[in-house]
């Protein structure tokens, strides 16, 4: 057969996590407050922080699941032009037209390979009422269904770990990107005290898995999210692969004794 050595485990590992998310995306929520012990939104909330989005800016959200980023964007911005608008008024609101300095809409897209994940986000959305300024695009971080240049911010929570070609789709990242827009990624990564390190150990390789059990009824999924955090490289081993794919000022902040990374880079 024409497939070689390398793909067969790759369309495995693709395959794989499609039936992971598949399985969990009902109970996705409800585990990930579980697992974290509500962490992961502070994490998220984090991400959001450091982004400091303005009135405008258009994100793209790769492997956005059910939309906790893309949510947490709009909010932010909503409440950013909230600020803006209660400022006291300047010469500069009082001497311009109300026109003039409209700001553009801010849009987030939430692209997802699994569409059933994809499905709980949007009904979420939904029933919360803040689907203005959100789409829903199902699609593969290697091979992203847009154009060239076109976002200010690309992100990627939790989701490049599940990637099967790490380099490939921070190729892709840098393609849509507006130059001067910024790739940033929250990921698990690498616990740098010792301690720390024992007890995370202890809790990941334990617990998971029984949560899985216990609350989605799927022990074997959450095995595969404990060994595909081991798997992935650490924080100045990512920091390369970042600088490799091409983007400038790669840096990186550690979460929770390194739990978990942020990094983000530059288009230029
Ligand atoms: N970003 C969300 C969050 O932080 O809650 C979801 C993270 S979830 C752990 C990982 C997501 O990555 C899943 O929704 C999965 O379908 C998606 N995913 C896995 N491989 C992907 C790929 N090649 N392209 C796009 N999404 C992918």
């Amino acid at each position: 057969t024409h497939f070689g050595f390398e793909t067969v485990p790759e369309s495995e590992k693709a395959k794989k996590v499609y039936k992971v998310f598949e399985n969990v995306a009902q109970k996705y929520d409800t585990m990930n407050d579980a697992m974290s012990l509500g962490i992961h939104r502070l994490w998220k909330d984090m991400l959001l922080h450091a982004m400091r989005p303005q009135p405008g800016v258009h994100l793209l959200d790769v492997a956005g699941g059910t939309g906790d980023i893309a949510f947490r964007f709009l909010e932010y911005v909503r409440a950013q032009r909230e600020r803006q608008k209660r400022r006291a008024p300047s010469w500069r609101d009082i001497s311009e037209d109300e026109d003039e300095v409209a700001p553009r809409e801010s849009r987030a897209v939430v692209c997802d390979i699994n569409k059933e994940m994809l499905r709980v986000g949007k009904r979420k959305a939904d029933s919360a009422g803040i689907s203005a300024g959100l789409s829903w695009v199902a699609g593969d971080a290697e091979e992203l269904p847009f154009g060239d240049d076109l976002f200010d911010v690309y992100t990627i929570a939790f989701g490049i770990r599940n990637v099967t070609r790490i380099d490939q789709a921070l190729q892709e990242a840098l393609r849509v990107l507006k130059p001067g827009g910024r790739f940033m990624c929250l990921e698990f990564s690498k616990v740098t005290n010792p301690v720390l390190s024992r007890l995370y150990d202890e809790y990941s390789f334990k617990m998971i898995p029984v949560l899985g059990e216990v609350i989605a009824g799927d022990w074997k999924s959450y095995q595969y999210l404990v060994e595909s955090i081991r798997k992935f490289p650490d924080q100045e081993e990512f920091k390369h692969m970042i600088e490799d794919a091409g983007f400038y000022c790669v840096k990186y902040h550690n979460f929770t004794g390194g739990v978990v990374a942020l990094h983000s880079g530059f288009k230029l």
